[in-house]
């Protein structure tokens, strides 16, 4: 195990919980000291500056240090579906997902599992992956394992879900969410340059912001603090993906009487998109992504309790939890990636979803062009 981190009296997110999860002991988060997987493939509904041509290799982990109620990826946040694997089955989906084509691995929420992923992703190096580490997590970080992160991460995926700490502990329990979450984006941006090599990411920065039905202002808020932070050494991603959820939604205790409104029953209006848009430029904001709304298509969320668990093709499966429970990671798929016609389309279609903002100004032109020349 990485010296200095384990899972002995877990402090792995800012939770802090303080349990021994080696002892069959857990947290808020549900999981024990195994690295659980659910899902693994090679993703095209990323950012076109993750997916490049080739994908993004998504590595899906079970549990959640924050839980939101809203999750898309509910089956696993809340419901830790997926199955107990080892550092060297871990290695051996990385190590698939680049020979299979995928521009980075993409580890999708596992601060909770950082011990294990530190060592897998050392392990997969010495087995030969070349391909840059993306770190896709809710923000929710503990600040004395951020230098441990920095050992082996090249592009940090954060949210910045609020900077509102009554909002916070209404979603998610906690009401320093906002605190740890901005404390880690500006380590994160302090120690990362943004660097591109053709058409995709090698090392930076990208901040998510989900935006939430009749919550702008929350929005507003997070807009003003990324620009004035870290908006010269960053790229924001601005979502407009929320879909209401199936289980129960909070009422009247979350801000504005939310809940007793109906906001959480609905999806982002196509007014509250144009407003939103106007606060990019009310900033200065003027590069990266904003995808497109979704007020009226059909619900684009992940079943994973199926290999082929994202619709209309938006991803790819190569590793899947329910299958092959003795015998190790295996290729589930047997299709080559990018020599189907049909595939490449679907790179096209789904970039679309996110469209790179203006660049009007030169900074991150400037970064990218010398990193064109590598
Ligand atoms: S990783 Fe899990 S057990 Fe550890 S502090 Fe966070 S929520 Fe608690």
């Amino acid at each position: 195990m990485t010296a200095g981190v384990s899972y002995t009296r877990c402090r792995l997110c800012a939770r802090r919980c303080g349990v021994d999860r080696t002892r069959g002991q857990t947290g808020f988060c549900g999981t024990g000291s195994r690295l659980r997987i659910a899902w693994a493939g090679i993703h095209r509904g990323e950012e076109p500056l993750i997916c490049g041509r080739g994908g993004s290799g998504t590595i899906f982990l079970s549990g959640c240090t924050l839980r939101c109620f809203f999750c898309q990826n509910y089956q696993l946040s809340h419901g830790n579906l997926g199955r107990d694997t080892d550092v060297s089955e871990f290695a051996d989906i990385c190590l698939m997902l680049e020979r299979k084509g995928a521009e980075n691995i993409n580890i999708v929420t596992g601060t909770h599992f950082l011990p294990s992923l530190a060592e897998g992703i050392r392990e997969s190096r010495e087995r030969g992956l070349t391909k840059p580490v993306v770190w896709n997590s809710s923000g929710y970080e503990s600040s004395e394992y951020l230098p441990l992160l920095n050992d082996f991460v090249d592009i940090y995926l954060p949210d910045l879900k609020t900077l509102d700490s009554s909002l916070s502990a209404s979603m998610f329990g906690v009401s320093d969410y906002p605190d740890a979450a901005a404390r880690a984006i500006k380590e994160m941006a302090a120690s990362r340059p943004l660097l591109r090599r053709g058409s995709f990411l090698v090392s930076g920065l990208i901040v998510r912001h989900l935006v939430l039905p009749g919550l702008l202002e929350n929005t507003r808020a997070v807009l003003a603090w990324f620009a004035e932070n870290v908006a010269d050494r960053a790229l924001l991603s601005l979502m407009f993906q929320y879909t209401p959820p199936a289980g129960p939604v909070p009422q009247g205790e979350l801000q504005g009487g939310q809940g007793e409104r109906g906001e959480w029953k609905r999806r982002v209006s196509a007014e509250e998109y144009g407003r939103t848009l106007a606060m990019l430029d009310e900033f200065g904001i003027e590069e990266g992504f904003v995808q497109e709304p979704s007020e009226d298509a059909p619900p684009c969320l992940p079943d994973f309790s199926l290999p082929d668990a994202f619709p209309g093709g938006l991803a790819y499966p190569l590793w899947f939890y329910g299958k092959n429970q003795a015998e190790g990671a295996r290729e589930i798929c047997s299709q080559e990636i990018c020599q189907q016609e049909t595939c490449c389309q679907k790179i096209d279609h789904y970039q679309t979803r996110h469209r790179q903002a203006r660049h009007r100004r030169t900074g991150h032109r400037e970064i990218y062009d010398q990193a064109d020349g590598m």
